[in-house]
C-alpha cells in the first residue's frame, strides 16, 4: 500500500532529528557497519560496496569543551563540532572513518583525528581537468579500499563496486527528481521538511531511503501543485544548519526553491560517468563536478550557474549561508555579490556557526531582506 506524504516526511524528519540512534537501528536491521564519512566529499560507494552504512559526519550544535586543544578558534564552525563530537566519543561506534582534504581545514583534522575509530586520509586532486588527476584520484581511492578492507576484514570486488557506483547514480538521480518535484508543494516541503528529508540520506541504507524518496515523489504529485504566495529563495553554503536558520525562513513566509549546499544538492548534482573502471569512474565524477568553492574552477561557473538556479526556480533572491572562517566560501562571496548586484537579483550573506545560540541579529537581517524582496 502507498503511503501518505505526511507519513513518509514524518519518518525523514525522525531520522534527521536523532541521527545515532537511526544509525544504529539501520546497522542492527540491516547487519551492517558504519563507516564514517566526514563532510564534505567521500567515495561513500567505496564504503557501501563494502556491504557498509556509509554515515555522514557534518558536524551538529554541540558546546565545545574538548576541541580548543586541538583547534585553533578561528577553524570553521563545522570542523569544530565534528572534532569535539569526536573527541567526545560520538563516532566511536563507528568501524573507520574516512576523511578528505580539499581545504587546510580538513588537512589538520586529518592528522588530528580524535576519535577511537581508525581513520583514512585522502586528498583530492584541484588541477582536476588533467587525465593524470583522474590516475591521481583513482590511486588515492584504491587506497581507501585497501585500507577498508584490512580494517573489515573483507574484500571489496570490482563487481560489488560497479554495482555501487550504478546503485548511487540512480540515487542521484531520484533526488534530483525530489527538488524538482517540491518546488510545486512549497507549503508542505518547508525549508525545515526540505532539509530534514535531505539530511535523512546521511543516516539511513542508501537502497530505503532512496525508495522513500521514491514514494515521496509519487504521493506529492498525487496529491497535485499547491499554490505559494510567500517569498521564494534559493540557499548555497556549505550547510544551513543551525535548524533555527531554516524556521527564521519559515517564520516569514519564505519557501527555498532550490540550493547549492554542499550538504544538500552538492551531493547528487553530478553522476559518476561511465569509466575504465569503477574507480576510475568515481575519479571522474570529482573532475565533472561544477560549481563547488572547493572545486577549483578558474572560470567561477558557480556565480553563473547560481544566478540561472534563481532565475530558473523563479526565485526573489539569493541567501547565502557563509560557514564561520570557511575560507573557499569566503573567497566565493564578493564575486557573487558583483555577479547578483550586476544581475539585478537580491542577495543576503549570513553568517552559519553551529555553536551559536543568538539568532536575534539574522532574523532581523532577513526579515530586512524578505520586506525589501
Ligand atoms: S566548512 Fe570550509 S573550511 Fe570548513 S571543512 Fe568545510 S570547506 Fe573546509
Amino acid at each position: 500500500m502507498k503511503r501518505s506524504v505526511n507519513e513518509i516526511i514524518e519518518k525523514l524528519m525522525a531520522v534527521a532529528a536523532n541521527p545515532g540512534q537511526a544509525v544504529k537501528e539501520a546497522c542492527a536491521k540491516s547487519g551492517k557497519q558504519a563507516v564514517g564519512i566526514v563532510a564534505p566529499y567521500g567515495p561513500e560507494e567505496i564504503a557501501y560496496a563494502a556491504g557498509c552504512l556509509p554515515v555522514g559526519l557534518w558536524g551538529g550544535q554541540v558546546e565545545l569543551k574538548r576541541v580548543r586543544a586541538y583547534l585553533p578558534a578561528f577553524a570553521c564552525s563545522i570542523m569544530q563540532s565534528v572534532v569535539e563530537l569526536a573527541a567526545a566519543g560520538t563516532y566511536d561506534e563507528l568501524s573507520a572513518v574516512v576523511i578528505p582534504a580539499p581545504c587546510d581545514t580538513l588537512k589538520c583534522i586529518g592528522q588530528k583525528w580524535k576519535g577511537k575509530c581508525p581513520a583514512i586520509h585522502f586528498t583530492h586532486p584541484m588541477n582536476r581537468k588533467l587525465d593524470c588527476a583522474n590516475d591521481y584520484l583513482t590511486f588515492e581511492y584504491q587506497t581507501i579500499r585497501t585500507k577498508l578492507e584490512a580494517i573489515l576484514g573483507r574484500k571489496i570486488t570490482d563487481e560489488a563496486l560497479a554495482d555501487a557506483v550504478l546503485f548511487y547514480n540512480h540515487y542521484r538521480a531520484v533526488m534530483r527528481e525530489f527538488t524538482l518535484v517540491a518546488r510545486d508543494h512549497l507549503a508542505t516541503i518547508s525549508p525545515t521538511v526540505r532539509h530534514s528529508i535531505l539530511k535523512a540520506s546521511y543516516f539511513m541504507d542508501k537502497a530505503e531511503y532512496t525508495k522513500d524518496i521514491e514514494d515521496l515523489i509519487y504521493a506529492l504529485r498525487r496529491a497535485g501543485p499547491e499554490n505559494w504566495n510567500g517569498k521564494r529563495v534559493v540557499l548555497t553554503g556549505i550547510t544551513f544548519e543551525p535548524r533555527e536558520l531554516l524556521e527564521i525562513l519559515e517564520f516569514y513566509h519564505v519557501a527555498v526553491t532550490g540550493d547549492d549546499i554542499a550538504q544538500e544538492s552538492r551531493q547528487f548534482r553530478t553522476d559518476a560517468p561511465y569509466h575504465k573502471s569503477p574507480l576510475q569512474s568515481l575519479a571522474a565524477q570529482w573532475q565533472n563536478q561544477q560549481g563547488c568553492s572547493l572545486a577549483f574552477d578558474p572560470f567561477k561557473s558557480r556565480v553563473h550557474d547560481l544566478v540561472d538556479l534563481v532565475r530558473a526556480t523563479q526565485a526573489d533572491g539569493l541567501v547565502v549561508g557563509l560557514m564561520k572562517f570557511c575560507d573557499p566560501e569566503e573567497y566565493d562571496v564578493p564575486i557573487l555579490m558583483e555577479a547578483f548586484e550586476k544581475a539585478g537579483i537580491p542577495l543576503l550573506c549570513i553568517e552559519v556557526d553551529q555553536q551559536t545560540t543568538a539568532f536575534e541579529q539574522i532574523k532581523t537581517r532577513l526579515q530586512g531582506f524578505v520586506e525589501a524582496l
